[in-house]
């Protein structure tokens, strides 16, 4: 079972080229805090220990590591003020790069001003320690595989650089310090890789409809209504399709709910294989389902729902008795996006659309024209019993 979940996300824990725009974009979010923290915290520390350096380290040493620290300090606040403009992934990537090189840039130049030596006495000992510290408090980011191995590496780099420049690569107190550096890089890493984990759970569980695993009415919405914003923005055309399958209640009564839903997970996975990587798919609610369709016109947008409706017809979904399919039919409502328009507007237009296929005898698509009036089947029932009292 646990192998079984872990299979399924092993490319997303190696690298983030396997993750979703959206959960790129959610993780990105997710790591700005952390950095920006990580920066101040650390930037307040190391001005903090300045006096002890001025109390312990000879005079000459503490001036210029006190200089170091207070450029260090301010490189961090200035990545995390960096950080917090930032809005893709590959910024905060960059961000927990320079943090990182500057962490150890650091540590070389306390290393050289304390002049390399092969025995530290005392205060200075502390400072070996920073590597160390630099491969912990990775532990906080929720990073794939690649990103922590690449971030250590700069760590193992320089730790290794200084070693040999002081002539101790090889010293049993060097070896087991490595040793334990790797020991420590490998429980950061699993911690990463659980916080990692845990994230695109919870993200698919809020995101992703449990029945089908398409989109849910929430992220669809939520991505639709982006989708639409950005293609007014370039005034590109933005049309929507609106699906609802013929008669699905007869399928429920006739095979059963299990065979009704097997029926709704295959449906789904078709379309969305049938779709464009730059559309939008997802359950918009029971079975009907919304296709969101960047820079396509009402004309395009007419010739794919045609399109769509074919394959539809041909698909064999099956039920639980052994070669035996259902078949089903589709009615497809069209709305594309006229100055005026909200996603809620284009939407109550295609199920305007919708109604108008079922009326025609369904398995076909319909296109709501703007500012067209309909005959709205959809009325309250009050509405019409007061207006046939009136009549
Ligand atoms: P029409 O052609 O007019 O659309 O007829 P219809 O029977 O499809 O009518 P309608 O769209 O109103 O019915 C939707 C049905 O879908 C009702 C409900 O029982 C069923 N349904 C909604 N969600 C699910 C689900 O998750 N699983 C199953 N098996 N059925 C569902
Ligand atoms: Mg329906
Ligand atoms: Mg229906």
């Amino acid at each position: 079972m646990l192998c079984h979940a872990l299979k399924l996300y092993i490319p997303d824990l190696w690298s983030a080229k396997a993750h979703t725009q959206s959960f790129q974009n959610t993780r990105s979010g997710y790591l700005r805090s952390r950095i920006s923290l990580l920066c101040i915290v650390w930037a307040v520390l190391i001005i903090a220990w300045i006096p002890f350096d001025f109390f312990y380290l000879k005079t000459g040493e503490d001036t210029r590591i006190a200089s170091a620290r207070l450029v260090l300090a301010l490189f961090l606040i200035g990545i995390a003020k960096v950080n917090e403009t930032h809005t893709t992934l590959r910024q905060s990537q960059w961000c927990m790069t320079l943090l990182v090189l500057g962490l150890n840039l650091f540590y070389i130049y306390c290393i050289w001003v304390l002049g390399f030596p092969k025995v530290y006495s005392g205060f200075e000992y502390g400072y070996t320690l920073l590597p160390i510290l630099h491969v912990a408090i990775l532990t906080i980011l929720p990073i794939t595989l690649k990103e922590s191995l690449c971030l250590l590496a700069f760590t193992a780099v320089t730790e290794i650089t200084v070693d040999l420049q002081t002539g101790t690569v090889l010293m049993p107190e060097t070896l087991a310090n490595y040793w334990l550096q790797n020991v420590l890089a490998i429980v950061v890493i699993w911690s990463q890789l659980s916080k990692l984990y845990m994230l695109m759970r919870l993200y698919r569980q809020a995101t992703l409809d449990p029945l089908t695993g398409i989109y849910n009415r929430r992220m669809l919405l939520q991505q639709a209504q982006k989708a639409m914003e950005n293609c007014q923005a370039k005034r590109q055309p933005f049309s929507l399709l609106l699906f609802d399958i013929d008669r699905f209640k007869r399928i429920n009564d006739t095979w059963g709910h299990g065979v009704g839903d097997k029926v709704l997970r295959g449906f789904a996975n078709h379309l969305q294989l049938a779709s464009r990587k730059t559309d939008l798919f997802g359950r918009y609610g029971g079975e009907e389902f919304i296709l969101c369709l960047p820079c396509c016109d009402t004309l395009t947008a007419q010739k794919i729902a045609d399109r769509m409706l074919a394959d539809i017809r041909s698909l064999k979904l099956p039920t639980d008795i052994e070669e035996t399919h259902v078949s089903i039919t589709a009615c497809i409502g069209i709305a594309t996006f006229t100055s005026g328009d909200s996603l809620m507007t284009m939407i109550d237009r295609a199920d305007r659309a919708l109604y108008e296929c079922k009326d025609a005898g369904r398995d076909c698509y319909r296109f709501h024209p703007y500012g067209y009036q309909y005959r709205d089947r959809r009325k309250p029932l009050e509405a019409v019993v007061e207006a046939n009292s009136e009549a």
